[in-house]
């Protein structure tokens, strides 16, 4: 189980990583990734990672200090958006649209409840991009208490990204998240059929489009209608295209990384379930060890509880 927790977030940012150097690029027009690659937008060296990864490290360091309080957790988005730290070289170097203007809202009202945009059209994927260190640290209430789970799950969201769509998408993901922790098989959680699928919507219904995703859109859909974007819809949905019938780790985020487009989100959001899947053990040693500043997310573990 412990391989499997530290897979969780050392697969966010080895795909968000991978992904880094292709983002933004439209598929089929870059040559694909086997690897890490410098530059990209943002003009990165080899295995460095992004806001996805960022942004992770800080859930990660809210928890481990404020235990769940989500004014911390805003706080210390604003404290990589403002100075850089959590940042893989000391700058903030890409931010979400819907991420800074919640971010600018919490600095002006330090409420992270009410900072977010809940409409429906402001649904990116900021908030499961960063999700793995919920299902890592709280993971272990999955199986006895999924009401209390999941809530954890959405209100994770709630600072950046409360619209329904991104709560759902939140909730659903993490409880896939905790059941591969807890070692559950791949083909059992993917199923329209999973009993925790029937209680978490008992609990509170998913949004129908995500509620689209866990019954297997993703399997059904031709290749070419799988799209790698900022939409949490496409962006959970192309994830788990990628994840669900891969037979490795480095398979799975490449597939989603060479979607293109949001291509290191897509490849954070698949890492984490590849992680979470095959554990530290079953990800490649170059990946691994070709991660720049690995010992910010080494720290983030010890510091959540993995070591
Ligand atoms: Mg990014
Ligand atoms: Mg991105």
């Amino acid at each position: 189980m412990k391989s499997r927790r530290r897979g969780a977030l050392l697969g966010l940012a080895i795909g968000d990583a991978l992904g880094a150097a292709v983002e933004f690029q439209p598929p089929g027009s870059f040559q694909p990734v086997t690897g890490y690659r410098d530059g990209g937008p943002h003009g990165l060296a080899k295995g460095e990672w992004t806001d996805d990864t960022s942004l992770a490290l800080a859930l990660a360091d809210s928890i481990a200090t404020a235990g769940w309080d989500l004014n911390d957790q805003a706080s210390r988005y604003v404290d990589w958006w403002q100075t850089g730290k959590y940042s893989v070289n000391g700058h903030c170097f890409d931010m979400g649209f819907a991420t800074r203007s919640a971010l600018a809202r919490f600095v002006a009202t330090r409420n992270a409840q009410t900072s977010g945009d809940r409409s429906e059209r402001a649904s990116g994927n900021g908030s499961i991009m960063r999700l793995a260190p919920v299902p890592i640290r709280f993971g272990s209430l999955y199986a006895g208490h999924l009401a209390e789970y999941s809530k954890l799950a959405a209100e994770s969201s709630w600072p950046t990204h409360p619209s329904e769509q991104c709560v759902s998408a939140c909730r659903y993901l993490a409880t896939l998240l905790a059941a591969l922790i807890h070692g559950e098989p791949r083909e059992d959680i993917l199923s329209p059929d999973w009993p925790r699928l029937r209680q978490l919507n008992a609990i509170q219904p998913l949004h129908p489009l995500i509620q689209e995703i866990a019954e297997g859109s993703f399997r059904r859909k031709p290749p070419d209608a799988i799209r790698g974007t900022g939409w949490v819809v496409n962006s959970l949905e192309a994830a788990l295209w990628a994840f669900h019938a891969a037979e490795s780790f480095e398979e799975a985020v490449l597939k989603g990384v060479n979607l293109g487009d949001d291509a290191d989100t897509t490849g954070a959001v698949c890492g984490q379930l590849a992680g979470a899947y095959w554990g530290e053990t079953g990800i490649p040693e170059p990946l691994r060890s070709g991660l720049a500043r690995r010992d910010m997310l080494e720290n983030a573990l010890a510091r959540i509880g993995v070591v």
